[in-house]
């Protein structure tokens, strides 16, 4: 009598639908541009929500954290 101690489970693939997928990536790739945007471009020169640094003093210390350049 053999008695079998290894799991008799067969692992299945994960299947995402297309579109689903792509508005998942459309998503992700939008919100990381943003976090980018906000994080390392915006200086209160080219801000988005007018001429002031209300974003840049708001990132700021992740700025520094991320090593992107500042002053
Ligand atoms: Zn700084």
């Amino acid at each position: 009598m053999t008695m079998s101690t290894l799991p008799t489970t067969r692992s299945t693939p994960v299947v995402v639908p297309r579109t689903r997928a792509a508005l998942w990536l459309f998503g992700t790739v939008a919100f990381g541009l943003a976090v980018y945007y906000f994080v390392g471009l915006d200086q209160g020169a080219t801000s988005v929500f007018g001429n002031n640094t209300y974003i840049h003093e708001l990132f700021h210390d992740a700025r520094h954290f991320l090593g992107f350049p500042c002053h």
